[in-house]
């Protein structure tokens, strides 16, 4: 049986409906501007398949993995279409039936298994923790886990180092594990899962032996990975809470623990919202909480935002396998940004950031003069004085 039978009703409502309410905002049609590449042509083509009209075939694949699963059509639609859950199902199926993983896909689930590596950027295991070396407060075991992900130590280490520098000035110490093994989130999203679930198991228990009470992050997928698909992939309760960085960063503010630097000025930025954070969580007003509470700040949003927020593009596999997708929507993204006049935009996930940056990186200079794409992490960093 595929998986996709248990959402036949579902689907069916929407060739019915055929309303196209999720159509504009959707990442993959705004760069493609072709029926498939949205939820509604999506579903027909799914329905296609489960009625024997269309066989499984790569081109099938292809449209089901350039969608960034960023969750906007399930938010959007009145039928209450599980459009994303369909996705992931369809995705097992595929892989299941040898027409996935696709081809960038699998090397990185290789790199992935592998043991010396065990993160999707085929660099080495000890690399993630290099940017760990210049600090000495960082514990072994504690109660306060930091699970590190692959994408910030590998790609953004100085918004690490910067981390840690708010959390010492805070006053709060972190345990860190140097045998982390991916979250498992890019496996979950291409709809191969049967290696999430040792991942699962692995981090957990070198959680729970590290005394762990909370385990934090840093990165909106890990965040999404460990509270919401640790528990569903294994079919209990974790023995902790997960907590996303700007969670713990709002209690630190709430309490004025932070040594802000006096402004006179103010700096106008506006937020991103990362999707595995806010449509996949619901952690729109946390990071929003944050923003506010520093110094010589003005948020402006952007007209998308919360849950009507433009996807970045990078998600559900996108960035690596069509990546001319991942950075037009992204270079969409920053104009938007630009439209509000501010000059910071912020997100707090490595990997909205990363894309982000690449598409800032390949406009014009005199765009790329206009705005900056930091994490929340590296403003606050740069607004307190060194203890
Ligand atoms: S909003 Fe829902 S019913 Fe309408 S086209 Fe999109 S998925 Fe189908
Ligand atoms: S999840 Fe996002 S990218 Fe995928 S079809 Fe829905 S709106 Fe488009």
């Amino acid at each position: 049986m595929m998986q996709i039978e248990k959402y036949k009703t579902e689907i069916e409502y929407c060739t019915l409906e055929r309303c196209a309410f999720c159509r504009e905002g959707c990442p993959s049609w705004e760069q493609m501007r072709f029926e498939t590449y949205f939820a509604r042509g999506r579903m027909y083509l799914i329905q296609g398949i489960l009625n024997g009209d269309l066989k499984l075939n790569k081109e099938i694949a292809d449209v089901i993995y350039s969608c960034t699963t960023c969750g906007y059509c399930k938010d959007m639609c009145e039928a209450g279409v599980p459009t994303t859950d369909i996705y992931e199902a369809f995705r097992k199926d595929l892989v299941k039936n040898g027409f996935a993983p696709l081809e960038r896909h699998k090397k990185l689930v290789e790199y992935m298994k592998h043991d010396h590596m065990r993160n999707p950027y085929g660099e080495e295991k000890t690399k993630k923790y290099e940017w760990t070396t210049e600090f000495s407060n960082i514990k072994d075991k504690g109660e306060l886990v930091f699970f590190g992900g692959c994408t910030m130590p590998l790609r953004s280490p100085s918004t690490l180092k910067n981390m840690i520098k708010i959390l010492h000035a805070a006053g709060k110490e972190i345990a860190i594990t140097k045998d982390e093994w991916c979250c498992g989130s890019i496996g979950l999203r291409i709809g191969d899962i049967k290696f999430a679930e040792e991942q699962a198991k692995h981090n957990i228990e070198l959680f729970k032996d590290m005394g762990a009470k909370t385990v934090m992050t840093a990165c909106a997928g890990c965040y999404r990975t460990l509270k919401k698909d640790y528990p569903e992939i294994l079919g209990e309760k974790l023995p902790f809470e997960v907590k996303h960085i700007t969670e713990l960063l709002v209690e630190i503010l709430k309490i004025n623990k932070l040594p802000f630097t006096e402004e006179k000025e103010k700096t106008k930025v506006t937020y991103h919202d990362p999707c595995h954070l806010g449509r996949h969580m619901n952690l729109f007003e946390v990071p929003r909480e944050v923003i506010s509470k520093i110094p010589g700040i003005d948020l402006i949003e952007m007209k998308r935002n919360r849950k009507n927020a433009f996807c970045c593009g990078a998600g559900g596999g996108v960035k690596s396998q069509f990546p001319d997708l991942a950075i037009n929507n992204a270079k969409d993204r920053i104009r938007e940004a630009i439209e509000t006049g501010a000059e910071i935009l912020l997100s707090s996930c490595p990997f909205c950031i990363g894309n982000l940056n690449d598409a800032l990186n390949e406009m014009a200079s005199k765009i790329q003069d206009k705005i900056k794409v930091i994490d929340i992490l590296d403003l606050i960093a740069l607004k307190i004085q060194e203890k």
